[in-house]
C-alpha cells in the first residue's frame, strides 16, 4: 500500500515550488485549479468575470451564493475551504493581456490558457514563446475539447497550427454553442495530467494536439501531430 503511494507523493513533492498561471476561472479553470492545487502548486488565478446563474451547470466550483461575486474570489474561497493553503493562491480580477503581464506573468513556470476566446489563446501562446515559458492551451465547446502543450524551442506552437484567430462571423462560444459539462471534466483532467508532465520536464505529449469529441462515444482523444512552421509569426525563423 505504502509503495503504491510513493509515486504520487514524489510528484506532489516535486511540484510544491512550481508556479502555474491559470488564465480563466470558469468551466476549465475551475477543475484545473482543483487538480493543481491538490498537487501543492502555487497558483495565480486570473479572470475579470463574475459568477452568473447560467454558469452553475458547468462551472462546478461555484454555488448559488457565489452569484455576482468575482470568479477569482469565489474560486479561491472554494479552494481554501477544501484545505488549500491561502499562501499558495494569488488571484487577479483582470483580463490578461500582453500589456499587463507585470500583474500576472512574473515567476510563472507554466501558463495555462483556460479562457473562452481565441484572442486570449493566441496572446498566451505568443507570450509563452517570447518568454520561453511552457504553456497549455485548453478549450471546449459543445461536445468537443482540445489541449495543446507548447514547449518553446522544442515543439510547434498554437499559431503554427491555427495561424490566426478566425473571423468573428465564424466564432461560436459557450453562450451560442453550449458546452456539455462532462466534456469539461475530461479536458480538465487531461490538462492537469499534462501540466504535471510539463512541470516535471516530461515532454511526452508536448507539441501534439489532443482532440476529444464526446459524440464519438470514446474517452480516448485523437492525437494530432504537426511540425513547427518556419514561417510561424510566433516561433518561426522570421518571428
Ligand atoms: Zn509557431
Amino acid at each position: 500500500m505504502v509503495n503504491n503511494l510513493i509515486p504520487s507523493i514524489a510528484i506532489v513533492l516535486s511540484l510544491t515550488n512550481k508556479r502555474v498561471v491559470i488564465v480563466g476561472a470558469g468551466g476549465l479553470g475551475g477543475p484545473i485549479s482543483y487538480g493543481l492545487a491538490a498537487c501543492a502548486c502555487h497558483l495565480t488565478l486570473c479572470d475579470n468575470d463574475t459568477v452568473a446563474l447560467s454558469n452553475l451547470h458547468r462551472q462546478i466550483q461555484f454555488q448559488l451564493s457565489d452569484i455576482g461575486t468575482l470568479k477569482t474570489t469565489a474560486l479561491c474561497n472554494t479552494l481554501i475551504q477544501r484545505g488549500i493553503n491561502a499562501d499558495k493562491l494569488i488571484h487577479h480580477a483582470i483580463r490578461c493581456t500582453a500589456d499587463n503581464t507585470d500583474l500576472w506573468l512574473d515567476g510563472a513556470d507554466l501558463i495555462i490558457d483556460a479562457s473562452d476566446n481565441f484572442e486570449t489563446k493566441f496572446m498566451v501562446n505568443d507570450l509563452s514563446v517570447a518568454a520561453q515559458i511552457p504553456c497549455l492551451i485548453t478549450s471546449s465547446l459543445r461536445y468537443c475539447g482540445q489541449i495543446l502543450a507548447v514547449i518553446p524551442g522544442k515543439t510547434g506552437c498554437y499559431r503554427c497550427l491555427f495561424e490566426a484567430p478566425p473571423h468573428n462571423e465564424f466564432i461560436d462560444n459557450c453562450n451560442t454553442g453550449g458546452i456539455v459539462g462532462a466534456v469539461l471534466a475530461i479536458v480538465a483532467g487531461i490538462a492537469v495530467q499534462q501540466a504535471q508532465q510539463l512541470l516535471t520536464n516530461d515532454y511526452t505529449d508536448a507539441g501534439t494536439l489532443f482532440h476529444f469529441d464526446n459524440l464519438e462515444e470514446t474517452i480516448t482523444p485523437r492525437k494530432i501531430q504537426f511540425e513547427q512552421r518556419h514561417d510561424c509569426l510566433a516561433c518561426g525563423d522570421r518571428s
